[in-house]
């Protein structure tokens, strides 16, 4: 049997890494990394039901929603943009972003601007459109870009940031909460199929305590080590910027 990419339906090769009942395969054209079998919609409706979702701490939430908001200034984000955050978890990007902004949340219920279908938003053009971090959990990634970019205005912008396949920081395979996994290459021809350009790919970087970043980068150090090592730089900041496995992408609708 003949397993493709989702994205260029190239070949995906012979090797694979078996995750649980799935497989993680590369394509060996644009280097995405995505998961066979697709789970279904109801597959993963199912899996959502009984999945509990960690949390970062809501003070961090907050921040990242800021910074991100503070990434979007430079492409002419205002407060009368009208944005639209598509898997949007618990609607915190919604709130701050303000009362022109509204979001789809599919294992959600619905509240204030957030609804729980694509076909339930009452307005079909936006200038913005954002993906923070929900790309990877698509398991009908050019079906949903196309409806997105379709609500999309012309010169309206993309925003996605998504796991980084080529970066130095690790990232763990989960299927099925992750389905791919992200290249350049892989980006620009998602791009290409949604009529888009891609005007930025960089690292994606986040606000985090450093206590707890520490702890991260500490975590496979023998704790008498860590201990020491903490001290001598228990000087930073309470909150810090780090770079993340993500890449921050924006694409532009030509
Ligand atoms: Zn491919």
């Amino acid at each position: 049997m003949k397993i493709a990419c989702p994205v260029c339906y190239c070949d995906a090769g012979e090797y694979n890494i078996n995750i649980d009942e799935f497989s993680i395969y590369k394509c060996i054209n644009c280097g995405l990394e995505h998961t066979y079998p697709i789970p279904t919609d109801k597959e993963l409706i199912d899996f959502y039901s009984r999945y509990e979702d960690i949390r970062a701490d809501s003070a961090i939430v907050k921040l990242n929603v800021q910074n991100n908001l503070e990434k979007l200034l430079k492409y002419g984000l205002n407060k009368n943009s009208l944005i639209f955050d598509f898997g949007c978890g618990k609607g915190e990007f919604v709130d701050i972003a303000g009362k022109n902004c509204y979001g789809v949340e599919h294992s959600n219920s619905v509240g204030d601007r957030i609804f729980n279908n694509l076909d339930n938003l009452e307005i079909k053009e936006f200038e913005y459109i954002t993906l923070w971090g929900a790309l990877e959990y698509l398991n009908d990634i050019k079906q949903i870009m196309k409806k997105l970019s379709n609500i999309l205005k012309k010169d309206g912008y993309i925003i996605i940031t998504t796991v980084d396949a080529e970066g130095k920081i690790p990232y763990y395979y989960k299927p099925p909460e992750h389905l791919t996994y992200w290249t350049k290459k892989s980006l620009h021809l998602l791009a290409e199929y949604i009529e888009c350009d891609i005007l930025e790919i960089s690292q994606y970087n986040m606000k985090q305590f450093s206590h707890i970043y520490l702890d991260r980068l500490l975590s496979r150090t023998p704790k008498e080590h860590a201990v020491v090592i903490k001290d001598s730089i228990n000087k930073l900041p309470e909150i810090i910027e780090i770079p993340t496995n993500e890449l921050f992408t924006v694409f532009k609708k030509r």
